[in-house]
């Protein structure tokens, strides 16, 4: 299996074979399957995936092409999702859909979810920080902010939410200083006299910011 992600438009070119794909043919051939969560379980967004461990032999290039659209299309980007500590990459192509990859077990899962299905997420070229757990203050990152800690649990034919105490919470950490940089829009930490202090460690997945800014072309 091989292919090279084409850049015009939305599609994926198959270099076994030499046919392009588009990306919502792609999206078409996968077996999507809603996720599963308690009835009225309020804070799960709603989303499908494709499940990477029963992939048959025909739907497992079309995985790898749209996975791969997702990961090289320049309209792709960074953010964070609620109270996660790493980003994901993110696709939109104009079909109501926000597209991603998660990997469990080593295997790639290919997820979308409705573009309204919650807050969007918050990007990294938007100066996005990840929220540390305790101010997220949720037992679940996927959880919205403040929804607190506990579990729901099935009794007697009932979904019930067990609330559990939050975790004892940590000395804050000390911050340095940041600002947002006005060419590439990454979060940054300051010098004392307010120049960029540590822009060349790069973010995977973003290039390089065009070299370091006078103190004036950057926002607080
Ligand atoms: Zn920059």
């Amino acid at each position: 299996m091989g292919f090279a992600p084409a850049l015009d438009g939305y599609a994926a070119t198959d270099t076994a074979t030499g046919k392009g794909r588009e990306f919502p043919e792609l999206a078409d051939k996968l077996p999507w399957r809603w996720i599963d969560s308690p009835p009225h379980e309020p804070r799960m967004p709603p989303h499908q995936y494709v499940d990477g461990y029963k992939l048959t032999r025909d739907e497992l290039p079309m995985a790898r092409m749209l996975e791969s659209v997702i990961d090289h299309h320049p309209e792709s980007y960074l953010a964070y999702f609620r109270g996660y500590q790493q980003y994901n990459r993110y696709l939109e192509i104009g079909d109501g859909w926000r597209y991603w990859r998660a990997f469990f077990g080593g295997r790639s899962f290919p997820h979308r979810q409705r573009l309204d299905a919650s807050e969007r997420p918050r990007r990294v070229d938007e100066c996005a920080r990840p929220i540390p757990p305790d101010v997220w203050g949720a037992k679940y990152p996927f959880w919205p902010q403040g929804s607190g800690y506990g579990e729901w649990k099935r009794e007697g034919g009932k979904w019930n939410f067990h609330r559990e105490d939050p975790p004892p919470p940590h000395p804050p950490e000390p911050q340095r200083p940041r600002g947002c940089c006005a060419v590439c829009g990454r979060s940054v930490m300051l010098k004392r006299n307010g120049e960029l202090y540590a822009h060349n460690a790069p973010h995977p997945g973003l290039p390089p910011c065009p070299g370091r800014l006078p103190r004036a072309q950057i926002s607080r």
